[in-house]
């Protein structure tokens, strides 16, 4: 079947993925993979420009390989590889930034809460990441790119980062990409509260073991105000209900509100249920896991074919675009 187009999409090597991954990504990943060829990104280089140590990125880009293609992805149909193993992204990321008003990236809101967020570190790939962003994107020619609205801005700024290229060189080497508005879940932590994150061992690791992700569910924060067992619940301010709707059957879903809101069910009980149904959604993932873990070196060539095929669609777009420039061949 035809595709409708290619799609771009990257994350950053966090290791093994948790539920806030696959619900707010990599599910979507999997099912764009049946309409787009996809493209899908390990950007390395993003990540320099917070982590303080890289003594982790080898690893961590591995384990988010094994988890993506355990869930699905498919490196026979997309294009799975590693940002820094295609070095043609540098270098248009440097053509970029040449027209690139400098405002505009001091503007941008996540650069304001990166100054925020670590004062000490303001580097400049920081400032210059939606460049970077923007040549990961149209190096490869996407037409596609799927966003949150939380990300709808670094789009528009790649939109317009190709505009203003391709009016200073009367060119159309550069495709300006389409968003694809996507609604990526916010899935709040066993915490109840805040996004579900590393950082906050808030999450839920896709790969931990059937007890290690009951223990886990069962201390997820619940209806704050429901302090007895004999008193009556709200699920709708719960985040153990909002992941019964995403795990969980419809007829349980619904006997779940109603039964919260009456007593009729207790929270243990309600958690119990939510870990089984989770981890039997789980265990193909973990068989593949396992299967693939088994055998390290074929992730990695998947990432370096994948790798290949990336500079092979990266070299026709320098070419165009080193030409559009009239730099010296
Ligand atoms: S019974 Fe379930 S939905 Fe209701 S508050 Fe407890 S955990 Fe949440």
């Amino acid at each position: 079947m035809a595709k409708k187009g290619r799609v771009f999409s990257g994350a950053r090597p966090t290791g093994r993925q948790h539920l806030g991954n696959y619900l707010g990504a990599i599910k979507n990943y999997v099912k764009l993979q049946d309409d787009y060829e996809c493209v899908y990104c390990i950007v390395d280089v993003h990540a320099l420009t917070t982590v303080e140590t890289t003594r982790d990125l080898i690893q961590n880009t591995y384990e988010m390989a094994v988890d993506w293609l355990a869930a699905g992805i498919r490196p026979g149909d997309s294009i799975v590889f590693v940002q820094s193993h295609v070095p043609q992204v540098m270098e248009l990321h440097t053509y970029l930034s040449m027209v690139t008003p400098l405002g505009k990236l001091t503007d941008l809101p996540t650069f304001k809460e990166k100054v925020r967020d670590q004062p000490d570190n303001v580097n400049y790939g920081l400032l210059g990441y939606p460049v970077l962003m923007t040549a990961d994107i149209v190096l490869y020619k996407s037409d596609v790119v799927p966003v949150g609205v939380d990300q709808a801005p670094h789009l528009e700024f790649a939109r317009e980062t190709v505009r203003s290229f391709n009016y200073r060189y009367n060119t159309k080497a550069l495709i300006e990409p389409q968003m694809k508005n996507t609604e990526i879940p916010k899935v709040l932590g066993i915490d109840g509260v805040q996004k579900m994150g590393k950082s906050l061992n808030n999450h839920i690791e896709l790969a931990a073991t059937p007890e290690e992700t009951r223990q886990r569910v069962m201390q997820m924060v619940t209806d704050p105000q429901r302090m007895k067992r004999t008193d009556p619940g709200n699920p709708d301010v719960c985040n153990v209900f909002s992941m019964h709707k995403v795990f969980s059957s419809a007829e349980e879903v619904q006997m779940i509100n109603s039964e919260c809101r009456t007593a009729g069910i207790g929270c243990v009980d309600c958690k119990k249920r939510f870990a089984e149904n989770l981890n039997k959604h789980l265990e193909p993932f973990r068989a593949r896991r396992e299967e693939i873990a088994s055998k390290p070196d074929t992730v990695w060539d998947v990432l370096h074919e994948g790798g290949k095929r990336a500079r092979a669609l990266a070299d026709e777009t320098m070419k165009e675009v080193r030409e559009a420039m009239q730099l010296p061949a």
